[in-house]
């Protein structure tokens, strides 16, 4: 196949989500010559974006992606990623991540939410019905709190948050991921859109840069650069790792199963509130609840796959409330090289669902739900991630078996984290740019020339690393990693 176009950089980075737009940012901030490929467009602006047709649009498979299982996996194709679709919620990472792990992004994490200016929603804002199941989650002896978000409500003019959110935001508030894309590109980055990255350029065990085809057919692009960053996400990854000779990638997952158990309640629904005002984390069971209601439209949708009562239930989503149930689910399943996804529950997901659903049963019924109306939802992926895992695949540089190729997204994820995912990507995003800018200077682009380091030796190092023993360079400590 003949080539139809070629371009060399510092880095190339594959997809523009919050790690790969990160990254793009910090390294083309720091003056190098970055290209970031994007296998959607950039949909925003458009009059369709932020509503139920556009939604359609750039999530994969019109929304429809599922598993072997029948789980229902939604991800955003577009520049900004998923957060395009996300709630707006920050979380910090979680503690286990520099226990276990020994990786430490506290100086990241202050300086995302400073700039970011991350705090919770004010009280007013959080909507009737769900202020009616925090009070009702109190009763009960539940403390829920109020869930910082990447929202800054000064910038909605004026702020109309509500179920849409997940659509994509109209009002302004939210921050996604396209913002730190434009700050990359401001700084010289060069954006190419409509890329699908298939496989990356390897050489003597070091990477070389990448191969993609450019949507409609045109042809296929060929990026050559000595740093490889791969972002395309928790499914994009793996796949694209085993194109490139891993076939490791992709063995096993989390995806923070998720499931909304919802109620109809004589009062006024949550559909109108911002979605995940506030929540609660129940770590020793291993689930996170929040209150969440789908979007009108999708709402019947989604259930009429799950039996023919349920979208008769539309005529009540007025009422309804909702409360979203994310598991940390166990490693399970995997994506094969055609792209074909497992993520069975295990025994103990299982549990930890049924444990999280009672309680949310019990809380939604002290809200005001009718006993009889309140029912669990099918089951869901919003995170898909854990295919590339640090301290299995990945050192804690997140460096792959192949020199010279990163992943920086949620694949990377050792376990699940259970809450949300972006706050953690970020830090660990912008401590892997520092990582990259901190090494000797990267080889002229294109010129081939060989490191030192023996790539199989490396690969061997990373392989031999498990959870129990993570990759980090003897002498180094968790507190190493930690200014930005
Ligand atoms: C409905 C919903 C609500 C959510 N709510 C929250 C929340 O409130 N808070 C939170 O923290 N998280 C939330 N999440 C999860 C969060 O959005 C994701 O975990 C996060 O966006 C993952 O980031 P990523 O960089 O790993 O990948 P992604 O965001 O998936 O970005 C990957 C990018 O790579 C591109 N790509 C894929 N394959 C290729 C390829 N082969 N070549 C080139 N480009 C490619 C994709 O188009 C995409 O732009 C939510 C997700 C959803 C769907």
């Amino acid at each position: 196949m003949g080539t139809y176009l070629k371009k060399q950089a510092d880095y190339v980075i594959v997809g523009s989500g919050p790690g790969g737009a990160t990254v793009a940012r910090q390294l083309a901030k720091a003056g190098k010559k970055v290209i970031l490929l994007e296998r959607g467009k950039d949909h925003r602006g458009k009059w369709y974006y932020g509503t139920h047709l556009g939604c359609l649009l750039y999530c994969d498979k019109m929304g429809m992606l599922m598993t072997e299982e029948g789980l229902q996996i939604v991800r955003g194709i577009m520049t900004g990623g998923s957060t395009n679709l996300y709630c707006g919620c920050a979380s910090p990472p979680p503690a286990w991540l520099k226990n276990r792990y020994k990786i430490n992004l506290d100086s990241f994490v202050k300086q995302t939410i400073d700039e970011l200016k991350v705090a919770p929603l004010a009280r007013p804002l959080w909507g009737r019905a769900t202020r009616r199941v925090h009070e009702a989650a109190g009763e009960l002896g539940y403390e829920w709190e109020a869930q910082p978000k990447f929202m800054d409500v000064s910038r909605g003019e004026p702020f109309d948050c509500g179920a849409k959110c997940m659509l994509g935001c109209r009002c302004g508030a939210k921050w996604t991921a396209n913002e730190y894309v434009d700050e990359a590109v401001q700084a010289g980055c060069e954006l190419l859109t409509g890329m699908h990255v298939k496989e990356v350029l390897v050489n003597n065990g070091e990477a070389q840069g990448v191969v993609a085809s450019v949507s409609g057919g045109k042809g296929t692009l060929r990026v050559e650069a000595p740093t490889v960053i791969l972002a395309a996400g928790g499914i994009g990854s793996p796949v694209i790792l085993q194109h490139s000779g891993v076939p490791e990638a992709g063995q096993g997952m989390t995806m923070d199963t998720t499931v909304m158990v919802c109620g109809e309640s004589r009062d006024e629904g949550m559909h109108l509130d911002p979605p995940m005002a506030v929540s609660f984390c129940d770590d020793k069971n291993g689930y996170m609840l929040s209150t969440l209601i789908d979007p009108w439209l999708l709402y019947p949708l989604i259930h009429t796959l799950h039996g023919p009562r349920n979208p008769l239930r539309f005529l009540r989503y007025g009422k309804t409330l909702g409360i979203m149930i994310k598991l940390k689910d166990e490693i399970s399943g995997g994506i094969t090289m055609e792209g074909k996804i497992s993520k069975p529950l295990t025994d103990q997901d299982r549990w930890r669902l049924n444990h999280a659903s009672n309680l949310a049963r019990r809380i939604l019924i002290r809200a005001g739900c009718k006993p009889d109306s309140v029912f669990v939802g099918p089951l869901r992926g919003t995170h898909p991630g854990g295919t590339i895992r640090i301290g299995e695949l990945l050192t804690t540089q997140m460096e792959t078996p192949i020199q010279g190729l990163y992943v920086s997204d949620a694949s990377c994820f050792p376990e699940a984290l259970d809450r949300p995912t972006v706050l953690t990507l970020i830090a660990l995003s912008k401590r892997l740019a520092k990582h990259l800018l901190g090494k000797d200077k990267p080889k002229a682009a294109g010129t081939g020339a060989k490191k030192k380091a023996a790539p199989r030796k490396a690969a061997r190092k990373a392989k031999k690393k498990g959870p129990d023993k993570p990759a980090t360079p003897a002498g180094k400590t968790a507190s190493d990693d930690s200014t930005a």
